[in-house]
């Protein structure tokens, strides 16, 4: 029987507000709470709805960090669960689901510092509804993502599907294309390696489905277990647990030759809400696409 949930305070307090989570940038607690407070009408649309994976730091970036995906036993009722069986654990999991702002600043007072949500929506957790490309660039050269990049968004334009390109707030850069939620994760994953497949046709030099590190030769791999219910990505907008304070930010294409991720921090991203990533990101969920015979197909 479906729980009802109780309604989300209207303020959520921080406790502890001066404590530094990104001590080298001077973001304290209070800091990070009023930056989600400042992305949560961008940010909530990713998040909502979805099992949420987080990353905390309980005392900021220079401590020891975990990634959490049972929800805290401590967490309030207001805040919404999901639970995904875990036959292999021997148990269920609650996850932590973040449809509002007060969520978003309860995850922050928790330290939870970045914010990684699944590809699959709460009521149907076998059939994913993204679609990501994950580009890791070799010896961490961002223009050599940034160059794959652009292959991959070729390729999904004469697929005639829609997608974003944002940073990761690390070395390299996400593709999304949102997607109907039709195929499993095996089908998904067939299709990623359909994708790789086809870049590599174009740039044999630069893209490689070679899963062993040794062969890649400098190549870039398109990993296809990033997709599927048990994956996650970073969130656009989610901070990264790094000194620097960079963070997962849309660009458009056009971008990819000119920004570096450490354009975008906690301190920069707000000023950039306007700008036309972001704006090309509100739209871009309901562009949901079907993945053509061709993508499935084409795998090694
Ligand atoms: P970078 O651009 O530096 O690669 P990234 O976020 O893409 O940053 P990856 O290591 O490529 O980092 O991982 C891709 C995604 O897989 C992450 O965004 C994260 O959601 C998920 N992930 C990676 N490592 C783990 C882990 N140990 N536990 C859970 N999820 C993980
Ligand atoms: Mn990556």
């Amino acid at each position: 029987m479906a729980r009802r949930r109780l309604r989300p305070p209207a303020d959520v307090e921080v406790t502890r507000p001066d404590k530094p989570l990104w001590p080298e940038i001077g973001v304290t607690k209070r800091d990070y709470v009023d930056y989600l407070a400042a992305v949560a009408d961008l940010a909530v649309p990713w998040l909502r709805d979805r099992p949420l994976t987080l990353v905390r730091a309980p005392d900021g970036v220079g401590g020891k960090r975990y990634f959490q995906k049972a929800i805290s036993d401590y967490a309030p009722p207001w805040i919404r669960r999901v639970t995904i069986e875990a036959p292999s654990a021997g148990r269920d999991v609650d996850y932590v689901v973040c449809d509002d702002a007060a969520t978003l600043a309860w995850l922050g007072n928790q330290a939870a510092l970045e914010l990684h949500p699944a590809p699959v929506r709460a009521d149907r957790l076998d059939r994913p509804d993204l679609f990501v490309v994950d580009i890791d660039p070799p010896d961490d050269a961002f223009e050599a993502a940034a160059e794959v990049a652009r292959l991959v968004l070729e390729v999904l334009e004469e697929l005639g599907l829609e997608s974003g390109v944002k940073t990761t707030g690390g070395k390299g850069l996400h593709i999304v294309v949102p997607i109907e939620r039709r195929l499993d994760d095996d089908a998904l994953r067939a299709a990623a390696a359909g994708l790789t497949s086809m870049v590599a046709a174009r740039r044999p030099d630069l893209v490689t489905n070679e899963f062993r590190k040794a062969k890649r030769a400098g190549r870039v791999m398109l990993d296809p277990s990033r997709n599927g219910g048990g994956a996650t990505i970073v969130a656009p907008y989610s901070p990264r647990a790094r000194p620097d304070g960079t963070v997962s930010f849309p660009i458009l294409p056009a971008e990819l030759g000119s920004v570096r991720p450490g354009d975008f921090t906690l301190h920069t991203v707000p000023g950039m809400l306007d700008s036309e990533g972001p704006r090309r990101w509100r739209g871009l969920l309901e562009a949901r696409a079907r993945l053509p015979r061709a993508l499935l197909d084409a795998g090694p």
